[in-house]
Formats: C-alpha cells, sequence, structure tokens
C-alpha cells in the first residue's frame, strides 16, 4: 500500500498558503476524487486524515461505499449523473451531488427523492468555460435556475455551486472561468449558497485565489 502522508501533508500546505494569502477566514474543504484507485487506496487516505471522497461513477461509489461501510467517510457525487442512475445514487445517501447540470435534473432527482422521503443536497453545476463538451448549465442562465430549483423543488436542497476550470493550458482563460463561478456564487450567498466547488489537481492553487472552498483533488493526491 502507497504512503500517501508526505505527499498528502505537501498539498495541504501549498493550500494552506494560498489560503492564508487569500482570505484567512476561508475554510477549504478537500474532496479526494478517488476515481482512479480501489478501496484499499481510499483506507490508507482514510488513515492520514482523508474524509470526504468524490466519485465519478454510481456503481464505482455503491462498490467503495459497501467495502468501507465501517468508516464514517463522507461520500460526494461529482460525475455526470445519467437519469437512469439517479435512483441507484439516491440509496447510497451522498452527502453531496455536485454535478446537477439542469432544472430538469434537479427535478429528476427530487421526484425520486420525495418517493423515498428524503431530502437530498446539492449543487448546480455551471459550465463557466462554456465549452460544448463541459456539462452544466450556461453562466447567463445560472441564477435563474438556481433560484428555480430552490422555489419549486422542495427534495432537493442547493448547497452551492460547481464547476470545472476551462480546459485550458491558458491561466488567464482558466481565471476567467472560475472568476465568473465565483461571481455568481457571490451573488447566490444570499440565497443560502454556501459551496463554490471548483479547482482540481491542475488548477486549485488558481481556484483558491478565485474564492473556491471546496477543492476536488484527484491525480495530485493519489500519485
Ligand atoms: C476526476 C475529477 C476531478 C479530479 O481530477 P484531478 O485532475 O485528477 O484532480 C475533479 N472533478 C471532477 C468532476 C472529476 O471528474
Amino acid at each position: 500500500m502507497n504512503n500517501y502522508e508526505e505527499n498528502f501533508d505537501k498539498v495541504l500546505r501549498n493550500i494552506e498558503e494560498i489560503r492564508l494569502e487569500t482570505d484567512e477566514h476561508q475554510i477549504i474543504r478537500i474532496i479526494a476524487s478517488s476515481k482512479y484507485v480501489g478501496a484499499d487506496e481510499i483506507e490508507a487516505f482514510y488513515k492520514v486524515g482523508q474524509r470526504a471522497f468524490g466519485e465519478n461513477r454510481v456503481q464505482d461509489l455503491k462498490e467503495k461505499v459497501i467495502k468501507l461501510e465501517e468508516y464514517p467517510i463522507e461520500w460526494h457525487f461529482i460525475g455526470r449523473l445519467q437519469s437512469n442512475k439517479i435512483n441507484a445514487l439516491l440509496d447510497l445517501r451522498p452527502t453531496l451531488i455536485h454535478s446537477c447540470e439542469s432544472f430538469e435534473m434537479a427535478k429528476e432527482i427530487d421526484k425520486r427523492a420525495e418517493v423515498k422521503g428524503l431530502k437530498q443536497n446539492i449543487l448546480l453545476q455551471i459550465n463557466s468555460a462554456c465549452e460544448d463538451t463541459k456539462a452544466g448549465i450556461e453562466p447567463e442562465n445560472a441564477i435563474e435556475t438556481y433560484l428555480k430549483i430552490k422555489n419549486e423543488l422542495k427534495n432537493v436542497t442547493l448547497k452551492g455551486v460547481m464547476s470545472i476550470g476551462a480546459h485550458s493550458t491558458n491561466q488567464e482563460e482558466i481565471e476567467k472561468s472560475f472568476k465568473i463561478t465565483y461571481k455568481i456564487f457571490e451573488t447566490l450567498e444570499k440565497d443560502g449558497a454556501k459551496y463554490c466547488s471548483m479547482g482540481m489537481s491542475s488548477d486549485f492553487e488558481l481556484a483558491v485565489k478565485c474564492g473556491s472552498n471546496m477543492l476536488r483533488l484527484g491525480s495530485v493526491l493519489f500519485k
């Protein structure tokens, strides 16, 4: 089994440094994106202190939830969600679904949550880079959609927004997409938005500088 401790500490120190420069009152949550690894690696990471893990596929999440049942792990769903998987996902009681990409999807989650007698926490995914390949709502419709979900659907609880930074090597372009997401988040704070989930292994430093308070880190942790 890998020893993740040293690597983890390095990443944490890096985040902490930027956090203090940016906003010392900001608490930054780290979701370890565990799609590249199995239950054993997650267990090893749990033992060095990580508690929140994010999965991309419902089937993978299910297997890991079952294998790691004894640990009080907080499971997040961060991948693209197909509507025929929503029931199975809700049954796993994820802490947060990051990837609700439209009002229609929120409605589907709401409908199934109602049948099960659950309330499901979700984030609205925003396609801030405006890339065709990416899921999420266009920035110009994000606020309206957020409020519509909040006002009309009673079995989903919106906790904020999620975005994937622009797929680019150009820092300015990535920064632009993060700033768009953050601006929407800031506007929605008065409506209860708590989490701005943005920043992955290649761009988390920039994401923290742009106001992210929830990072989804995969390869930088599990290498
Ligand atoms: C895989 C994945 C991540 C983590 O990616 P890394 O670049 O390995 O840090 C974050 N968010 C989503 C939605 C992902 O699919």
